[in-house]
């Protein structure tokens, strides 16, 4: 066999826009968890994993998974991997890439004759976006050892339980359990994805190291002010709840413009009642407040919550504040950076740190192993729209790095 074999983007680019034919609409690509699309897409990619020489199957709750054996049989795994499924109406490279891409890596190895001192395995996760049930990363959480038997009585929006769709599929809806992976089993995961943001095109470079997948605070605030006539209530006499809202709207985002890789949103918002000539009486909106690290986050949001309680006060009006989610960080792991920042530099390329804003399987898998992430950039930093884009050569390109780091890849002392 030839020890010059590469990964190749076009085969990888090929393999993308093959998944992306696996779709519930024609013209539009959407495919969700345990659906005839997604049965489509694991008979191609097992059918990849085994041309790459891997022994491949379906695990427990419809994941993929391709083993490639190290040079001792039976050894522990570096586990690579990305989603199968997909959001509605979404592009072709949010999940699908990272497992072409670590499929491609495999493909080379195998070409090569190559062996590791590892296995490697790469999983087509069945679920991370939760777009059916609601629940998200189920496929990784099942792997993980921590998905919750409960979303078994879970509905999606045709009455389906979870646990007949398990069935339908051609699953035990009690057998999810077994999917679990010990410990002991995986040296690490690693997962190449799209940046689904605009940070390394705005810096011209092609790839970069995720620090951690950033936990998340939701917040939902309810005003309550008086409703009032709009032309004979003077304004020093209102109690306007849309008013304050909008001034809790602005505080939210000069305290999180005040730290680099902090973000805060208010992404709805509604006032009541809502007419032309009526002070809004009620107002309500929400706060999605995201940072790598969970202290950093913890502080901008009683920072905030202080700030809305001041503002409210100011202004006569009374304000309730709820949490409605609270996601711990999942850092990766700094030995896993370093690795992987050592391969994009023997690219040629600088080791860009970057936390990651989206979610990721990283975020379930870490409790199994540690993880670590690779993004490549992607065209406006768009993703979740049929306009995501990528290049070949990136594509290509990132393979290379990947192939590199499982290559050069040490478990941790
Ligand atoms: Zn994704």
């Amino acid at each position: 066999m030839s020890g010059t074999t590469r990964p190749s983007g076009r085969r990888i680019w090929d393999r993308c826009e093959a998944l992306a034919r696996c779709s519930e609409e024609a013209g539009a690509l959407t495919r969700v968890f345990l659906s005839k699309e997604q049965r489509a897409a694991n008979e191609l990619v097992l059918e990849w994993m085994r041309e790459a020489g891997m022994s491949a199957r379906q695990d427990a709750i419809g994941n993929v998974v391709g083993r490639y054996e190290g040079s001792a049989a039976g050894a522990p795994c570096l586990m690579l991997g990305s989603h199968l499924d997909t959001v509605r109406n979404a592009g072709k490279y949010d999940g699908m890439l990272g497992v072409v891409a670590a499929i491609d890596c495999v493909h080379v190895l195998h070409e090569r004759g190559a062996r590791l001192p590892f296995a490697i395995e790469v999983v087509g996760f069945a679920d991370e976006e939760g777009v059916r049930f609601g629940a998200t990363l189920l496929g990784s959480r099942a792997i993980a050892g921590t998905f919750d038997p409960k979303l078994l009585d879970s509905r999606d929006g045709a009455g389906t339980s979870m646990r007949d769709a398990l069935t339908a599929f051609g699953l035990d809806p009690d057998n999810v359990a077994q999917a679990a992976r010990r410990r002991s089993d995986v040296l690490a995961y690693a997962e190449l994805h799209i940046e689904q943001g605009p940070v390394l095109e705005a810096e011209g470079l092609p790839i970069g190291v995720v620090t951690a997948i950033n936990g998340a605070t939701r917040l939902a605030v309810e005003i309550e002010g008086l409703a009032g006539h709009a032309g004979t209530v003077p304004m020093s006499l209102r109690r306007d709840a849309l008013a304050a809202a909008a001034q809790c709207v602005l505080a939210i985002e000069s305290r999180c413009a005040r730290e680099p890789d902090l973000v805060g949103t208010v992404g709805r918002i509604e006032a009541a009642p809502g007419a032309t000539n009526v002070i809004p009486g009620h107002a309500r909106f929400t706060i999605d407040i995201r940072a790598p690290r969970d202290e950093q986050r913890r502080q901008a949001a009683a920072d905030i919550q202080a700030a809305i309680t001041a503002i409210c006060a100011r202004r006569n009006v009374k304000v309730a504040v709820h949490r409605t989610h609270e996601g711990r960080t999942a850092a990766c792991a700094p030995w896993l950076q370093d690795q992987i920042g050592r391969a994009i530099e023997a690219e040629g390329f600088p080791a860009r740190r970057l936390p990651s804003g989206a979610g990721h399987d990283g975020m379930a898998i870490v409790d199994l192993a540690d993880i670590g992430m690779l993004f490549v950039r992607c065209e406006g930093g768009i993703s979740h729209n049929p306009l995501e884009a990528i290049t070949v050569e990136d594509a290509e390109l990132s393979a290379r790095v990947f192939l590199r780091f499982i290559e050069h890849f040490q478990p941790a002392a």
